[in-house]
């Protein structure tokens, strides 16, 4: 078999402490699962999160780059925002997960970033649009590497920050979420069947913010590696 184009190479996210890789197969993303961020995206009744059901939006796997990394500030905005989430490795095949059983599906917990156009966000909310081209972007995903939960255990309970060129702009916990993780696999898995390569950022808390190239990303979560990025130039 010859291919009339060149494929693309798998996406390896690195495993602490492991020589193993996980491929990244999917990547889901839920909005809104911090009180205190929905307040600041304009929480209304109608959006108030804890009375819906939570809502998803997917990235790209090859979105995903490793921590370390000089991300683009990408085409079309003049608003790149950073949202720091907790991210979840799914290790087992599974549909219509109870959040009871969703542990057993849980491979790795790893710190992540969603970032996003907040503009063209906000223009495609504003018009009933799809979210693609403000949250489905490239190098929008930088992921550090990932610990096993056979390691240390599920992130429960854990600090959740970051820091913008050393200066604290996100501070929270992962209990904080409205859905915890156990839910969201709940919610994922009744809408989709979740594969193994799957990996799940669950939602930023208050804090989001504009970043300019130039800008040193470092987020936190208790008990996992850091992730460490630079905003590059602007993409041409
Ligand atoms: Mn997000």
């Amino acid at each position: 078999m010859t291919l009339i184009v060149e494929a693309t190479e798998p996406v390896l996210v690195d495993i602490a402490g492991d020589e193993r890789k996980f491929p990244v197969r999917h990547v889901y993303c839920i909005g809104r699962n911090y009180v205190d961020h929905a307040k600041e995206m304009g929480l209304t009744p109608e959006s108030d999160p804890k009375k819906n059901p939570p809502f998803f939006f997917m990235k790209y796997a090859d979105t995903i780059v490793p921590t370390g990394s000089t991300i683009v500030y990408p085409l079309g905005t003049e608003n790149y925002h950073w949202e720091l989430e907790l991210a979840v490795a799914i290790g087992k095949e599974g549909v219509k997960i109870p959040a009871s059983q969703a542990k057993e599906y849980i491979l790795a917990y790893g710190v992540g970033f969603d970032m996003t156009r907040r503009d063209l966000q906000q223009g495609a909310k504003d018009k009933g649009r799809p979210w693609d081209t403000g949250k489905n972007v490239v190098q929008s995903a930088p992921v550090a590497p990932l610990h096993l939960v056979s390691e240390v255990g599920h992130i429960e309970d854990a600090r959740i920050w970051l820091e913008v060129n050393g200066e604290v702009k996100q501070d929270s916990n992962v209990s904080d979420m409205i859905w915890d993780t156990y839910e969201i696999i709940e919610a994922v898995s009744n809408l989709y069947r979740l594969y193994p390569g799957d990996l799940i950022l669950t939602g930023t808390p208050a804090g989001v913010g504009a970043c300019v190239p130039g800008d040193h990303l470092v987020g936190h979560v208790d008990g996992l590696t850091s992730i460490d990025i630079t905003i590059g130039d602007r993409e041409s």
